[in-house]
């Protein structure tokens, strides 16, 4: 059997500044939950990278920025790039999430760019993908959820795919407390790896690869939503800004 190392990403948004953070490591390290079969990354924002890095020095939970530029280096005022935020300690980066396509514009198109700018720099992108609720309503979920993925991933290479993370977030389901039910998201995880395993020749690549639901994962859900075959971890909003409930979906993880 096919074993994925499983991920809890902590997504913060644009909620903690350093001395949130500070409190919630604390808690945190006081939980040690130094299980080697689950990786835990912690998104904070890019101001409070360094910081994180210090503090969870001793620890093996990684840590992911929220965003990156599609540029290397030079006159991009304001951006930042893959290799500032490996710089910073990051090893992972959110691309793509729901709220920078609704908001900042965000298409598949820089998806893919800013993708190949992270894996260039060594980081390993966390790749969003999802429908709306009008999507699903209209019955067009399988397609959107497709589009996103052949387009935000295109001309990657097997080596490149095999280092990125795929995580579906049901734009309906992102803060609202409305969770997709297991089944769901097994649907939707399934379909994305028939997708992989269409696109690469070697079947590997969809076997290997990890996918995380996220949207509205709480404590309560998780351990249903994690025990479908697909699912290999949880991208966490609301849930990640305690200690104790974001440690409690950890728990529901372990294999
Ligand atoms: C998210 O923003 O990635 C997310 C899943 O948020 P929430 O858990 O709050 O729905």
């Amino acid at each position: 059997i096919m074993h994925r190392k499983r991920y809890c990403v902590a997504n913060w948004k644009m909620n903690f500044n350093g001395s949130d953070i500070q409190m919630f490591l604390s808690e945190w390290n006081n939980k040690s939950l130094n299980n080697p079969n689950i990786k835990t990354i912690f998104c904070p924002s890019f101001t409070e990278l360094n910081i994180t890095a210090k503090l969870l020095n001793q620890s093996n939970s990684k840590i992911g920025a929220q965003n990156v530029s599609n540029f290397s280096k030079g006159a991009f005022t304001g951006e930042v790039s893959a290799s500032l935020i490996v710089d910073s300690g990051c090893s992972h980066v959110i691309i793509g999430h729901s709220e920078r396509r609704q908001y900042f514009g965000e298409t598949n198109q820089s998806v893919n760019r800013k993708t190949k700018s992270a894996l260039n720099a060594g980081l390993i992108p966390i790749i969003c993908v999802g429908e709306m609720l009008e999507d699903r309503e209209a019955g067009k979920t399988e397609q959107v959820v497709k589009d996103h993925l052949v387009n935000s991933i295109a001309k990657l290479t097997e080596e490149q795919i095999l280092n990125s993370v795929i995580a579906y977030e049901p734009v309906w389901a992102i803060g609202t407390g409305k969770t997709a039910t297991p089944d769901q998201a097994q649907e939707v995880h399934a379909l994305i790896r028939s997708v992989l395993s269409d696109t690469y020749s070697s079947a590997n690549v969809a076997d290997r690869i990890r996918i995380q639901y996220g949207g509205s994962v709480t404590p309560a859900n998780a351990v249903a939503l994690l025990s479908q075959p697909d699912v290999d971890g949880a991208l966490v909003g609301g849930a990640s800004l305690e200690a104790e409930p974001f440690a409690d979906i950890v728990k529901a993880a372990q294999p």
